[in-house]
């Protein structure tokens, strides 16, 4: 790995990071004091590693069923521990995930709705509870929440969204641009850090990956991977959004939204895009070989128009997503090696989790956002030798909320009272426990991108109810046991008016439980 280029002085964000970093601490050692174990007791815990991948869709993971790639090594980690079939998030987009992961609490309690916000880190994070209490910590590669972390023994974050290729990477005392493929350079950085971390601590590391986030960029070796294959469409491909409004309203197509410049490489500008302007006259060649002399000919010798040129686009998006998702989980197979390859196996949790599903071509789209189940539900396995079971299935509905306190628990740190998830440990221990039949959603970020009108919902194991508001007024309700890809609105069907009042009552009491006033007052001017 090369480091060099060049380092920027990044003097002003020190200066914020001692004054919040002050701040943050005297809160979360007023919360840890309790629970301050010895080091003794320390070093027996497991080490956990959480990988948290960008826009990776379950439905391109062969370990959810996915028939369109195999992906070896995230079925792996399923294989020997579980697979969550109904892991879902609180608020589907990428920054306020991570504020969800930091918090275990809704985007209303931690104040990270929308992306492009900065985390304020002045409020406690589980991470610095775990430093209180003998682990070692570390965040490695994506983290996009405008601000430095708090709570990490050590950092090497990419800036913002990052790049894919020679990325620039903010540490404690630099930021460097460091030449390579990102994927590839975070397990680096990751290996570097395991390798000179204190050993007699054990470690909780997040490994953040920026694949599989737009433009999708594929590693060079992966360029073209899936050109043989042909993609079936999803059955709501040709969704003409009847009875949905903010579906019909939604600018997330791949036919009008996708751009065939820079999300499919069609023509790119290779002298004056940001992107391509950061490669190596070696890394510029085949990319411009393959894209430029192989797909953008095609595309022009086509000549495709309207149907055709959106299966098209449907084809390259997958193709250039898949590639980019390849070395992924290349990468996450290095990770597993390495950690058999130092003993460490046996004693570390491993988990893979995206901060949010993705759109494959349902209902037309890419993108994220609805509560729709492609973009509430996201890839979850994990893996604790002696503890989870191997080939275990999780169906129980866990959520983003719940990661916080299930990593303090399986480091025996009790979580604090005002974290709004619980623990999924036991489930995973074969206890028997009282579990939530139904998880509360809210989504914010509303006109830009992509135009999905605010909204907030239920959703339970059979049905979704969702109330979108902001520019509209408008309910929608499904019966996911009769219509699974959620096309028949049922919201004011006679036949399901009991429902729909049972869905609200509940509605109701989770807005109230966890304490979302925003949505509490826009359901009372409602029923008036
Ligand atoms: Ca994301």
């Amino acid at each position: 790995m090369i480091v060099t280029q060049y380092v920027r002085n990044m003097g002003w964000l020190f200066a914020g990071l001692i004054a919040f970093g002050a701040r943050g601490q005297s809160q979360v050692q007023a919360q840890g004091q309790a629970q301050v174990l010895t080091q003794a007791q320390a070093v027996r815990r497991p080490n956990i590693i959480f990988i948290l991948s960008d826009d990776h869709a379950y439905q391109a993971i062969s370990a959810y069923g996915s028939q369109l790639v195999q992906t070896p090594n995230i079925d792996r980690i399923a294989r020997e521990g579980a697979l969550f079939t109904r892991a879902m998030v609180t608020n589907s987009i990428c920054g306020p995930s991570r504020a969800t992961l930091l918090t275990g609490k809704y985007s209303h309690k931690n104040g990270y709705t929308l992306n492009e916000k900065k985390f304020d880190t002045r409020q406690p994070v589980f991470p610095s509870l775990l430093q209180q209490n003998g682990y070692q910590t570390a965040w490695i590669g994506k983290w996009h929440l405008g601000n430095l972390p708090v709570g990490f023994d050590y950092f090497r974050i990419l800036n913002g969204q990052g790049q894919y290729y020679n990325p620039d990477l903010i540490g404690a005392r630099d930021t460097t641009r460091v030449e390579g493929y990102v994927t590839n350079i975070i397990t680096g950085l990751t290996e570097d850090w395991l390798n000179g971390r204190d050993t007699s601590k054990p470690f909780f590391l997040v490994v953040g990956e920026k694949a599989t986030h737009r433009e999708w960029l594929p590693d060079i070796p992966d360029l073209g991977a899936y050109d043989d294959k042909d993609f079936p469409l999803p059955p709501t491909f040709y969704d003409n959004y009847a009875g949905r409004l903010a579906a019909e309203n939604q600018d997330m197509t791949i036919e009008k939204t996708m751009v065939l410049k820079t999300d499919l490489k069609v023509h790119a500008d290779y002298v004056k895009s940001g992107i391509f302007n950061r490669f190596t006259p070696e890394q510029k060649k085949p990319f411009y070989d393959y894209y430029e002399n192989k797909i953008s000919r095609e595309f022009d010798a086509r000549k495709d128009t309207g149907e055709n040129l959106v299966r098209w686009k449907y084809e390259r998006y997958l193709k250039d997503y898949l590639a980019t998702a390849r070395s992924l989980d290349r990468n996450i197979g290095a990770m597993l090696d390495y950690l058999d390859k130092k003993g460490l196996a046996d004693n570390t949790v491993v988990i893979y989790a995206s901060d949010q599903g993705f759109y494959m071509g349902e209902h037309g789209w890419f993108d994220k956002r609805f509560i729709y189940e492609e973009s509430l539900r996201t890839p979850f396995v994990m893996r604790y030798p002696g503890v989870i079971k191997p080939g275990t299935r999780v169906s129980a509905i866990t959520l983003n909320i719940d990661w916080a306190p299930t990593i303090l628990d399986i480091a025996g740190v009790k979580p604090p009272a005002d974290i709004q998830g619980v623990s999924f440990l036991p489930l995973l221990e074969g206890k028997k426990t009282v579990w939530r039949k139904a998880m509360y959603y809210h989504y914010y970020e509303f006109p830009q991108p992509h135009h999905v009108y605010p909204h907030f919902g239920i959703r339970t194991e059979r049905y979704m109810l969702v109330h979108f508001y902001g520019p509209v007024n408008s309910w929608e309700l499904f019966d996911l046991d009769k219509d699974p890809h959620e096309v028949k609105n049922l919201y004011g069907e006679r036949a399901y008016q009991k429902t729909v009042v049972s869905l609200k009552v509940q509605l109701k009491e989770l807005i109230r439980q966890y304490d979302d006033q925003d949505a509490a007052k826009i359901l009372e001017k409602e029923s008036k």
